[in-house]
């Protein structure tokens, strides 16, 4: 799970790091309102789930209303890195004296947490890496030990950070890797974290992802949900309880069983053709589960040909068939499909849809000659 901006620093203030006042507003009155109430200046700044908003001009200072309203409506609905901006958070504006980099990730090969600190935050850290990776303090630190008081203070030497700031630095460090730990975090990320004139740390920007497999543990992370960035196929497809993954390609694939289905979607690359998406319609494929996949696959515009492949085990053939003959009465479709279907009662199931194969219904023999015949339908369709 991914936060938005905002739900990062509240999800970092709940672990006692210091962010800047700010709330969230969707359109220009309210983000004055919030200012208003903050004190000028304030910063605003759009929620999206991508980085280089400042690049893109998602991020705006306003010194009073008109300044707001102007920032805020030119943000509103702009579009970042494919993601449009439906929200901006009005922050009370911060100086900056220096801007650093914090943050912490695992590292799986290592088997330890790793902890990634420099002095040249505020920009893209990947570019650093490249550029200039001695500007870069890594430390990785055993789960079982954590990150103590010494251990963090050698990091922020190691990073060459604000020697006068250091315990309050060490301090945040802490903090955040609290958050890390207890947060069930897979990624936290502050760039910047910066230093004011006066001296204190701050979180200016945040960037979090949270393990979604810990959810019993939080309760409250239902409330992430909403906010997701899925794609709008993904959206309708988990709305019909259907595990769905959206790819770039243009054969539609419905499968039942996650094994197959990535199989599917290997045949498809192999017959040299690319899969629009992974969809697993599991053990019990009714009537009302192809149907509803036939309709997110038929929605989906980069569609051009559609491969069902089905092994029956649980599932016997007949139902597959007919699952696919009233799906095919309540949906029209755009694409044309090809069905494999093998497994338990297989030939009673093909036997049900011989009637009805056209240009748009044909019967492959196997696995590959139908990954094959879709990937030619669909050559021949764009
Ligand atoms: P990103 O571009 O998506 O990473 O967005 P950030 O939240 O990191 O903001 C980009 C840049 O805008 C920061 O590196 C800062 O230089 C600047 N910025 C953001 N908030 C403030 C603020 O409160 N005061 C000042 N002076 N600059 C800010
Ligand atoms: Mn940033």
């Amino acid at each position: 799970m991914d936060l938005l901006e905002y739900q990062g620093k509240q999800f970092f203030a709940r672990f006692g790091l210091p962010v800047s006042p700010g709330l969230v507003a969707d359109r220009s009155s309210g983000a004055v309102a919030i200012a208003e109430r903050l004190g000028f200046p304030v910063v605003v700044k759009a929620q999206v789930h991508v980085g280089g908003r400042g690049k893109a001009g998602g991020i705006r200072p306003a010194r009073n209303a008109e300044e707001v309203a102007e920032a805020t409506e030119s943000i509103l609905g702009m579009d970042i890195g494919g993601h449009s901006v439906k929200c901006v958070l009005v922050e009370e504006a911060a100086e900056i004296a220096a801007e650093y980099y914090a943050g912490f990730t695992l590292d799986r090969s290592a088997r330890r947490y790793l902890g990634i600190l420099s002095a040249r935050g505020g920009v893209d850290i990947e570019g650093v890496a490249e550029s200039d990776p001695d500007a870069i303090a890594k430390t990785w630190i055993d789960p079982v030990e954590g990150l103590d008081e010494a251990g963090a203070r050698s990091w922020v030497r190691a990073a060459r950070l604000d020697e006068g700031a250091a315990d309050e630095l060490v301090e945040v460090l802490i903090k955040l890797y609290g958050a890390f730990v207890e947060g069930d975090a897979d990624l936290v990320e502050i760039n910047p974290l910066i230093l004011t004139p006066d001296g204190r740390v701050r979180v200016l920007d945040a960037k979090v992802t949270l393990d979604g497999n810990s959810r019993f543990r939080h309760p409250g992370y239902g409330e992430y949900d909403a906010t997701q960035p899925r794609d709008v196929r993904e959206r309708a497809a988990h709305a019909r309880g259907l595990q769905y993954v959206g790819l770039e390609g243009t054969v539609g694939v419905i499968a039942n069983g996650a094994g197959l289905a990535m199989s599917t979607v290997d045949v498809v690359a192999q017959a040299g053709g690319s899969a629009a998406n992974f969809l697993d319609i599991g053990g019990g494929a009714d009537v009302d589960t192809m149907a509803g996949a036939l309709e997110v696959i038929n929605n989906d515009p980069a569609v051009r040909a559609i491969f069902i492949n089905i092994f029956g085990g649980i599932v016997k053939g007949e139902v597959v068939a007919q699952g696919i003959l009233d799906a095919l009465d309540r949906v029209e479709m755009r694409s044309p499909i090809v069905l494999r279907l093998d497994g338990t009662n297989a030939t009673e199931g093909r036997a049900m849809i011989e009637s009805r194969l056209s240009d748009m219904l044909i019967l492959a023999d196997s696995m590959p000659a139908g990954a094959a015949r879709a990937v030619e339908l669909a050559g021949a369709a764009s």
